[in-house]
């Protein structure tokens, strides 16, 4: 063991994570403890959710413990969406295009019943039965609302989720991944039938009952 091991195991209390980073040597540990130490997430609220994801950081919760309180007002500069509220057909497209204006890696975190799915609104013509129809969704926080600790536990969460990505296998730099494609767009009306279906559902109703006059 040289002296200068002795010294910094014997002088210097050395947390584990940078530890990790210091003598195991990887370009994923590096990478990855930066950017989850430094999330931007976007200034975004939808519904009462969106009172508690302020309140997460505000002084007596202080999101600046965890590298996450600058939130930025332009998803170019974000890298976090939190998605707190009630999602309504008609914001669909929006959030959608917000979303892929942020730069990768990107990460969504659903907060609350109403984006996870649908909650009390579940059955509603104009709300969809989650973001993770049209979004990758990261990380689920359950509640209505959530409070601000469960939000941090949901952001805590995300981080270990980051600190165990692999730069190669991410799925963001796979140009033709499953996340590649058409962004679906939500129909008004009740989500028990899909109306951009109608005509199908109509032959189908047809047949039935052709077959049971034949009967
Ligand atoms: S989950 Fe509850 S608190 Fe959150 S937006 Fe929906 S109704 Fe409001």
């Amino acid at each position: 063991m040289t002296a200068t091991t002795r010294t910094l195991e014997s002088d210097i209390a050395i947390p584990d994570d940078v530890k990790e980073n210091v003598f195991i040597t990887s370009v994923n540990g590096i990478y990855n403890w930066a950017r989850s130490n430094s999330m931007w997430p976007m200034v975004f609220g939808l519904a009462c959710c969106a009172i508690e994801m302020i309140c997460t950081a505000s002084s007596r919760y202080d999101l600046a413990r965890f590298g996450m309180e600058v939130f930025r007002a332009t998803p170019r500069q974000s890298d976090l969406m939190i998605v707190s509220g009630t999602v309504t057909k008609k914001m669909v497209p929006t959030i959608v295009r917000l979303y892929n204006q942020m730069p990768e890696p990107r990460y969504v975190l659903s907060m609350g019943a109403c984006a996870n799915g649908g909650g009390p609104f579940k059955e509603g013509y104009a709300v969809v039965d989650g973001i993770d129809k049209f979004l990758p969704v990261d990380v689920y926080v359950p509640g209505c609302p959530p409070t601000p600790q469960a939000l941090i536990f949901g952001l805590m969460t995300l981080q270990e989720k980051i600190r165990a990505q692999s730069i190669t296998s991410v799925p963001w730099y796979q140009k033709d991944g499953e996340l590649t494609g058409i962004v679906p767009i939500p129909v008004l009306g009740p989500d028990l039938v899909d109306l951009r279906q109608v005509d199908v559902i109509k032959d189908e109703a047809n047949k039935t009952k052709l077959v049971t006059t034949e009967a």
